[in-house]
């Protein structure tokens, strides 16, 4: 039995490992977790397929996409992931999440916060995009990070 890499320490099995196999996460930030785990499982068919079609990296092919993206992730460890706040979804229908992913490059800290954003395409949440804040950006302790720290400005 495998603890997930999500950071809810249930096992795989009961937790992102099905919707990796195909079924449909249930809220975003159900999704946002399954995605985490994809990345720490090098699983980008997974990633691509959770990405909303407005996303700018739609744009390009999944080969060059993937390809991209795995020489990017080499050396990556995915170690935690804390789900700082969930809100909506709004009237927009967006929903978000706010996270801490505890990343590194061997001795290199390349962790970072994200407030992300969700839309659901009619099948499921997908990923629609993300401002991201350094490591050393982040205040401390994690749980004094908000969505206003982010602003809204950095929206295109
Ligand atoms: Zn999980």
């Amino acid at each position: 039995m495998t603890t997930c890499p999500c950071g809810s320490g249930r096992p795989d099995a009961g937790c992102c490992a099905p919707y990796l196999a195909g079924a449909e996460p249930p809220d975003a930030a159900t999704l946002m977790r399954s995605r985490f785990t994809a990345y720490a499982r090098g699983d980008w068919a997974y990633l691509w397929r959770t990405l909303h079609h407005d996303h700018v990296d739609r744009t390009q092919s999944f080969a060059g996409w993937s390809a991209a993206i795995a020489e990017h992730g080499a050396g990556l460890q995915f170690r935690k992931l804390m789900v700082i706040a969930t809100a909506g979804p709004d009237a927009q229908g967006l929903a978000h999440v706010l996270f801490h992913a505890d990343v590194r490059a061997g001795r290199s800290n390349r962790s970072f916060a994200e407030h992300s954003r969700f839309r659901h395409d009619g099948v499921g949440w997908r990923y629609l995009d993300g401002v991201t804040l350094d490591d050393r950006e982040v205040p401390r302790p994690l749980a004094a990070l908000t969505f206003d720290t982010f602003g809204h400005a950095a929206w295109r």
